[in-house]
C-alpha cells in the first residue's frame, strides 16, 4: 500500500511545481510583451522626431533626389547647422544618429552624422553588414536591425527619406543597451522571486522522493521473503486490502518429501530447490496471479480469475508438471521434485482468506495422502459433510505447527521386583488455551490421513528424546499402517541405527486389528523392529479378530490384555477365564503379558492371582507429565 500521506504531499507538490513552471512562463511572455511595447513606443517616438528632421530638409532645399541631397550636404554650415540640430535627440538611449545615401556603386556613404564619439566625415564610406540596408530601398519602410555583436548596442533603426516614392537616402538611429537594461532590471526581482520558489518546491519534491523511494524499499524488505525473493506471509494483510477474492481462486502448494532432500542432500540443496522451484512457479503464472511464501516449502498463489487463457485448474496442472518434468541440478547431483496442490476455486465464499486457505490447505493434505504429485480441488458439495474432518485436520496441523503435541507417560509395573518396568508414552494435545486433549479426541478422526503420519513422526521424535534423556524404558503405541509408511520406517531406522541404546530401550505397541489383511508384510515389519533391537508388544490384545497364529508368528517380546477383559475380572467370570487361557497362551508361547485398565485393588490382587507379569492402571498411577518414580505410585 502507497503511504498515503507521503503521495498526497508529492502530488500536492507535483501540482505546485507545474503551476510554477506555468506562472514562471507567463511572466516570460509578460516580460516580452512589456519590452516590445517599451521598445515600440521608443521607436514611435524616434520615428516622429526623424520625420519631421527629414521633412525639414526635404522642403528647405526642395531636394528631388540624392543628387541634391548629396549636393546640399556637402555644405559643411548646412551639415552643422542640421547635425546641431539632430543632436538635440541625443540621448544615453540614442548614440549614433547619421545619413546615408548609396552611391552608383551601391555603397553606403555618410552624408550626414550627428554622433558625439567616433564622427564619421562627409562621404566616407560605410560599410554594411545587414541586407535591411538594402531592402529599405524596396520595401520603403522603416526597418529595425537587431544587434547582437555590437558592444552597448541594442538595435539600429532604419528610417527612409522619400521623395518622387523613391528612396533617397536612409536615416540611420543607433539605440543602445540601456533601455533593454532598464526593463530588464524593472522585472528581474519577480522572475528571481519566482525562481526562488521554484527551487524550493522542487528541493521538497526531492526530499519526498526520496522518503517515498526509503519508504518502498523498506517496504520491499518486509514483505518479500529473502531466499525466494517472493512475497512472503506479511504481505498477505497488506494484499488484502487491495484485492478483492471475487477475482481470484487460491491454490496451497507444497513440495513433496521436501524434507529427504535436506536429509540427503543437505540444506544447501533444499535451499536451491527452494529458490529454483519458486522461480518455475513464477514462471509458470501470469502477471495477475500472486505467489506468496507461506511457510517453509509451503507456497500460497492467488490465481486470477478474468484472465481466460488458462483456468486456475489448467494453471495448478501447469505448475505440477513443469516442476515433475524439471530436473534440479545441484552439486552434481539430479534432483527430481514433486509439487501437491490444495485448489479452492472459490475462496469468496469463505468467510474471509484464512478460512479459504484452510480448506485449500485441507485439500493439500488430502492430495499428500493419496500419493502426492495430485491436485486435490476443493468441493463446494463436500463441505458439510467434510467440515468435521476437515476440523479435525486443522486442529491437529495447528497443534504440530505450533509445537502443541506432547506425550503423557503411564508406568508398566513389574510387581515381582516391586518397580516400575517401563511406561507407554501417551499423546496430548495441548489447546491455545492450555487444556489437555486426550487422543481418543482427534485421532480417530485423523486415521489414514497424511497428518496421521506426520503426529506419528512427532510423537517417535518425543519419545525418542525422552529415552535419551532419561535412559528408561518406553513404549510408543503404533498402527500398522504407521509401520508400512515408508517416511516413518525410514525415520525409525535411521533413528535407531544411530541410537543403538535407545533401540534396547524401546517397545513399539502395535494394536492387532483387521487392519492386517497382509500378514506377511506384518511379518516383515516386526522382523525389522526385531532386527533394530528394538521390543514389540500387541497392543489390545483379546478385543479385535486375534488369530494366534499370527501372533506366534511374529514372535512379540509381550501380549498387551484388552483392558475392555481387564476391568472387570473380579466380577465378570467369563473374563477371567479368557484372561486366564490368554495368560496360559503367552506363557507357552515365551512371551510375557501386560494387564492395562488395572483400576482397582480386586482387579490387582485377580491378576496377580493369574501370574500375570506387568500391570498398568489408574490403580498403580494415571498417565503423568513425567516419569514417575517407583515410590510415588499407588497413591
Ligand atoms: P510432504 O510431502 O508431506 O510435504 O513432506 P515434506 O518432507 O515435504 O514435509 P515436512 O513438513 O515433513 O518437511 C518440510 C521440510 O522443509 C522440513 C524443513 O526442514 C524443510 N524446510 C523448511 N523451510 C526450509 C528452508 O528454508 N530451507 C530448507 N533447506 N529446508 C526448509
Ligand atoms: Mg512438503
Ligand atoms: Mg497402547
Amino acid at each position: 500500500m502507497v503511504k498515503k500521506k507521503e503521495s498526497i504531499v508529492f502530488l500536492f507538490l507535483l501540482a505546485l511545481s507545474i503551476i510554477l513552471v506555468l506562472v514562471y512562463n507567463n511572466i516570460k511572455k509578460t516580460n516580452k510583451e512589456i519590452y516590445e511595447r517599451i521598445e515600440k513606443h521608443e521607436i514611435a517616438q524616434i520615428s516622429t522626431i526623424i520625420h519631421n528632421i527629414e521633412q525639414y530638409i526635404r522642403d528647405s532645399y526642395d531636394i528631388q533626389d540624392s543628387k541634391k541631397l548629396f549636393t546640399v550636404l556637402s555644405d559643411e554650415v548646412i551639415r552643422n547647422h542640421h547635425e546641431k540640430y539632430i543632436m538635440l535627440m541625443m540621448s544615453s538611449n540614442i548614440k549614433y544618429t547619421y545619413i546615408l545615401y548609396k552611391d552608383e556603386k551601391d555603397k553606403f556613404r555618410f552624408l550626414l552624422d550627428a554622433s558625439k564619439a567616433d564622427k564619421a566625415n562627409f562621404n566616407q564610406k560605410f560599410d554594411v553588414q545587414n541586407q535591411e540596408y538594402f531592402d529599405i530601398y524596396k520595401t520603403k519602410t522603416p526597418q529595425i536591425i537587431k544587434q547582437k555583436d555590437i558592444e552597448n548596442l541594442y538595435l539600429t533603426y532604419l528610417f527612409p527619406i522619400i521623395s518622387n516614392n523613391e528612396v533617397i537616402a536612409l536615416f540611420s538611429v543607433d539605440i543602445t543597451t540601456d533601455i533593454q537594461n532598464s526593463i530588464l532590471n524593472s522585472i528581474k526581482p519577480l522572475e528571481n522571486f519566482f525562481i526562488l520558489l521554484i527551487v524550493i518546491v522542487v528541493l521538497f519534491m526531492i526530499i519526498t522522493i526520496l522518503q517515498l523511494f526509503h519508504y518502498f524499499v523498506t517496504r520491499k524488505r518486509v514483505f518479500t521473503d529473502p531466499l525466494t525473493k517472493t512475497f512472503n506471509r506479511n504481505y498477505l494483510e497488506e494484499l488484502l486490502l487491495v484485492v478483492n477474492l471475487k477475482d481470484y481462486s487460491i491454490a496451497m502448494l507444497d513440495l513433496d518429501k521436501f524434507k529427504q532432500i535436506n536429509d540427503t542432500y543437505g540444506h544447501q540443496a533444499g535451499d536451491y530447490i527452494l529458490v529454483q522451484a519458486s522461480r518455475i512457479f513464477k514462471d509458470s503464472i501470469r502477471a495477475s496471479d500472486i505467489l506468496v511464501r507461506y511457510g517453509g516449502e509451503e507456497f500460497l498463489l492467488l490465481i486470477h480469475n478474468k484472465n481466460r487463457d488458462a483456468s486456475a485448474l489448467e494453471l495448478c496442472e501447469r505448475i505440477k508438471k513443469n516442476i515433475y518434468n524439471n530436473t534440479f541440478l545441484f552439486d552434481n547431483h539430479e534432483i527430481k521434485v514433486s509439487v501437491s496442490i490444495g485448489l479452492h476455486k472459490h475462496p469468496s465464499l469463505e468467510k474471509n482468506l484464512q478460512e479459504a486457505i484452510k480448506l485449500a490447505d485441507q485439500m493439500l493434505y488430502i492430495a499428500k495422502k493419496n500419493g502426492r504429485n495430485r491436485i486435490e480441488i476443493y468441493d463446494e458439495k463436500a463441505k458439510n459433510c467434510d467440515s468435521t474432518l476437515s476440523k479435525d485436520l486443522l486442529f491437529v496441523k495447528e497443534a504440530l505447527d505450533e509445537n502443541r503435541v506432547l506425550c503423557y507417560y503411564q508406568p508398566i509395573y513389574d510387581h515381582k521386583v516391586d518397580e516400575i518396568l517401563k511406561y507407554e508414552a501417551l499423546v496430548r494435545i495441548v489447546t491455545q488455551e492450555g487444556k489437555i486433549i486426550p487422543p481418543f479426541e482427534f485421532l480417530p478422526q485423523i486415521k489414514g490421513t497424511n497428518m496421521h503420519y506426520k503426529l506419528t513422526q512427532r510423537i517417535l521424535h518425543i519419545v525418542f528424546e525422552k529415552i535419551k534423556e532419561s535412559k528408561k524404558e518406553i513404549s510408543i503405541n503404533i498402527n500398522f499402517s504407521d509401520l508400512t509408511n515408508q517416511d516413518i520406517e525410514e525415520s525409525i531406522i535411521k533413528y535407531l541405527k544411530s541410537h543403538p541404546e535407545c533401540a534396547q530401550k524401546v517397545t513399539f505397541e502395535i494394536l492387532e486389528s483387521d487392519e492386517i489383511d497382509d500378514v506377511e508384510l506384518f511379518k516383515e515389519k516386526t522382523a525389522m523392529l526385531h532386527s533394530l533391537g528394538a521390543k514389540v508388544s500387541i497392543d489390545d490384545f483379546g478385543s479385535g479378530y486375534s488369530n494366534f497364529k499370527t501372533v506366534i508368528d511374529i514372535e512379540a517380546n509381550y501380549l498387551k490384555i484388552d483392558g475392555s477383559l481387564i476391568k472387570n475380572i473380579d466380577k465378570n467370570d467369563k473374563d477371567y477365564k479368557v484372561v486366564k487361557s490368554i495368560i496360559h497362551f503367552a506363557k507357552n508361547s515365551d512371551m510375557q503379558t501386560v494387564a492395562e485398565f488395572v483400576h482397582s485393588k480386586e482387579v490387582y490382587d485377580k491378576l496377580i492371582a493369574l501370574d500375570i507379569n506387568f500391570m498398568q492402571g489408574y490403580y498403580i498411577s494415571p498417565p503423568q507429565a513425567m516419569l514417575v518414580k517407583s515410590d510415588e505410585i499407588f497413591r
